[in-house]
């Protein structure tokens, strides 16, 4: 062994144990990693893409409402055409889907994930055996808390249905699995009659569509900013086929 390096030894130990101990903001290993891709950030600011995932399609109808004809994956791609046109000019905006053709909730999610710099907005209607009716706004990550905060407040403020089950913290497939942040929008439901014919009207349809995507420009604006304090990260496995209603 060299006599420089002996003598120098002490000094090169300590700086291969500086090298390994990376500055805490420097760190991106895969635990913090981890934490992105589970939502455990603030909300998105300035992103340009926007995934519209129109619900169901194909052989998978979704809800039908018997009484007035209405069909949930009908309705749904309607809503994303909607949206789509709404945001067009000022996001690049990527559909699921735009035909009447099945595609697999985990394709879905695939999907999402090719645009980091993006958030999906998944579009759906609504039908139960009780009474309920309004519009319903879905999330589970940190991360999707301000957007579907104001999605859930301009439908509200743009619809009749101020009862409603409102924002709703939720672990789907839609909500969990994507490692950007996702929300699932309920437009309305379909077994309400006053708000079936409601969404039966394309001026109707047209006014959600505003509301969401005015609430999508003012999270890119503003991200978090007066949306209130986030709530608490919630470590859960994802979501499965079967876990819970999509
Ligand atoms: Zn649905």
């Amino acid at each position: 062994m060299p006599h420089y390096f002996i003598r120098f030894l002490p000094l090169i130990m300590v700086a291969m144990i500086l090298v390994s101990c990376e500055s805490p903001q420097g760190y991106m290993g895969p635990a913090s990693r981890g934490l992105d891709a589970l939502g455990h950030r603030p909300g998105p600011i300035g992103f340009s893409t926007v995934v519209v995932d129109a619900g169901h399609g194909g052989k998978d109808s979704g809800e039908n409402a018997r009484r007035t004809g209405l069909v949930e994956k009908t309705l749904a791609l309607d809503m994303a055409r909607r949206l789509k046109s709404e945001l067009n000019g000022s996001f690049r905006v990527v559909m699921t889907r735009d035909s009447d053709t099945f595609v697999d909730l985990d394709q879905r999610v695939r999907e999402a994930n090719r645009y980091g710099n993006g958030v999906l907005v998944s579009l759906h209607f609504n039908a139960s055996s009780s009474r309920i009716a309004g519009p319903e706004t879905y999330y589970w990550r940190v991360d999707s808390y301000s957007l579907a905060k104001r999605v859930q407040r301009n439908l509200m403020a743009s619809t009749d249905y101020h009862n409603s089950r409102g924002l709703v913290r939720r672990r789907l497939r839609l909500t969990r699995n994507p490692s950007i942040p996702s929300i699932l929008v309920e437009c309305g439901y379909l077994t309400s009659p006053k708000e079936a014919k409601n969404i039966a009207d394309a001026s109707y349809r047209s006014k959600l569509a505003r509301a969401i995507a005015s609430a999508i420009r003012e999270q890119a604006a503003y991200g978090d900013s007066g949306m209130g304090p986030l709530p608490a990260p919630i470590n859960a496995p994802l979501s499965k086929h079967g876990d819970a209603r999509q």
